[in-house]
C-alpha cells in the first residue's frame, strides 16, 4: 500500500510494479496526481547539490532522464556560488560523480542574462547536463506504466491513520497490507509514527509576461541573496528562494509574495520591471538534517518512509524510487525466502 500519488509513490510504485507478484494500491487523497508539490515546482533538474548524499540520487535521476526518456530539455545551467571556496567544493563534488562541470566568468552569464545586470554574481560554475523537466510527463509516465502492470491508483482516497498494519480511510473504512509506504509529502509526518520530524517549507514560484531567447541555461545563484530564474514559454519563471516553516496544508501564496521577489531582484531594474502574469506556493519538505528519508521505520514493523524529498524530489525521483523498492524487496525476499 503506498500512501501519496506525488513523484515519491508514483516512482516507488513504478519501480516496484517490475515484481508482477505484487498487489499494490496506491491511495492518493486528490482527485488527480500532482495537485502538491510534484505539480507546483520550477522543473529545474539540477544535478550537483550542497550534500552528496543527495546528489547520489539526483545524478542517478538525471542521467536516467537525459539517457532512456525524451522528458529532460538540456539546457546548462550557470550556478553562481559566491566564493572560490563553494565553485571548488561543487567542481569537487561534480568530478566524484562524474559530471561535467566547469567555471566560467561572469560575463559568460551575462551574455545570456542581460537582466541580471545590476545583480552580483561571481565564482560561477557551469554544469552543461543540466537542464528542465517536462514534470506532468515524468508523473504521469510512472504511474500509466505502474497502472498497465500490477498496480491501482485510487484517486479521492484520505488515508486518516496508519497503525502498523492497518490503513484507515477517511470515510472510516479499515484496510490490511502487508507493507504501507509513507509517501503523502508534507503530510507524511503527521500520518504515522510522529517521532520523525518533517518540516514543510513555503516557496513560492512566479512567471512573468515577457522574456528573451528561449531555452538559455538557467540561472541558480546559490551563494548569499539564493534566487533562480530560467525561461518559460515566452516568460521567466522566477524564485526568490523563500523558505517559511509552515504545518502540511494546501498553501496558498503570501499576500507579501510579490514583495518578496521584487526585494530579491531588486538591484535588477529589467527584472523588477516584469509583468507578473501568475504565482503560486508549494511546500517543499525537509527531514531535520536535510537528507532524504527512503528507509524502514525503525519502531513500526511494516512502514516504509519515501519522505523527505526537499528541493529536489522530481530530478532525484527515478533513483528515489529505485532505492526505495530495492529495499522494500530485499526485506520481502529474505521474509518469504
Ligand atoms: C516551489 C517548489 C519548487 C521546486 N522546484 C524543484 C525543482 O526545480 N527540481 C526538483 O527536482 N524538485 C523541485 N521541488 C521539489 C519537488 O517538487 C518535491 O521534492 C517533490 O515533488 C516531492 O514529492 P512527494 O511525492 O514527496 O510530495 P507531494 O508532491 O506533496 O505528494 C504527496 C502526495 O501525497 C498525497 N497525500 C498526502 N496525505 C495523504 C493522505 N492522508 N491520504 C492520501 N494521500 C495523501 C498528497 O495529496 C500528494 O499528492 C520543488 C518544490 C517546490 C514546492
Amino acid at each position: 500500500m503506498i500512501v501519496g500519488a506525488g513523484f515519491a509513490g508514483a516512482s516507488t510504485a513504478f519501480h516496484l510494479s517490475t515484481d508482477q507478484s505484487l498487489r499494490i494500491l496506491v491511495l492518493e487523497k486528490e482527485k488527480v496526481a500532482g495537485v502538491h508539490a510534484s505539480g507546483r515546482n520550477a522543473a529545474l533538474g539540477r544535478q550537483i547539490t550542497s550534500s552528496h548524499l543527495t546528489t547520489e540520487f539526483t545524478v542517478r535521476g538525471l542521467s536516467w532522464l537525459a539517457h532512456s526518456t525524451d522528458l529532460l530539455n538540456v539546457t546548462g545551467a550557470y550556478y553562481p556560488t559566491g566564493s572560490s571556496e563553494s565553485a571548488s567544493k561543487m567542481l569537487q563534488a561534480a568530478d566524484r560523480f562524474g559530471v561535467e562541470a566547469r567555471g566560467v566568468s561572469e560575463a559568460t552569464v551575462y551574455e545570456h542574462w542581460e537582466e541580471l545586470r545590476g545583480l552580483p554574481l561571481s565564482d560561477v560554475v557551469f554544469v552543461p547536463g543540466d537542464g528542465v523537466i517536462d514534470v506532468h510527463g515524468l508523473l504521469q509516465f510512472y504511474l500509466q506504466e505502474a497502472i498497465s502492470k500490477n498496480v491501482t491508483v485510487r484517486y479521492n482516497t484520505e488515508v486518516a491513520s496508519i497503525d502498523e498494519t492497518r490503513l484507515q480511510l477517511a470515510d472510516r473504512t479499515v484496510i490490511e497490507a502487508t507493507t504501507i509506504v509513507n509517501a503523502a509529502g508534507p503530510w507524511a509526518g503527521t500520518l504515522a509514527n510522529k517521532e520523525r520530524r518533517l518540516i514543510p517549507r513555503r516557496r513560492h514560484l512566479f512567471v512573468s509576461s515577457k522574456g528573451a531567447a528561449p531555452t538559455r541555461p538557467f540561472v541558480w545563484n546559490v551563494g548569499e541573496n539564493e534566487y533562480y530564474l530560467r525561461d518559460e514559454g515566452t516568460g521567466l519563471l522566477l524564485c526568490p528562494c523563500d523558505e517559511l516553516e509552515m504545518p502540511p496544508c494546501d498553501v496558498r501564496p503570501a499576500s507579501d509574495a510579490k514583495a518578496l521577489l521584487a526585494e530579491k531582484f531588486k538591484s535588477s531594474k529589467p527584472l523588477t520591471e516584469k509583468k507578473i502574469k501568475a504565482h503560486w506556493a508549494g511546500l517543499r519538505t525537509f527531514t531535520p538534517n536535510r537528507e532524504f528519508l527512503i528507509e524502514w521505520d525503525r519502531d513500526v514493523e511494516n512502514l516504509f518512509w519515501v519522505a523527505g524529498l526537499g528541493g529536489h524530489g522530481v530530478t532525484a525521483s527515478y533513483a528515489v524510487g529505485q532505492t526505495a523498492a530495492a529495499r522494500i524487496m530485499k526485506r520481502h525476499r529474505n521474509q518469504f525466502a
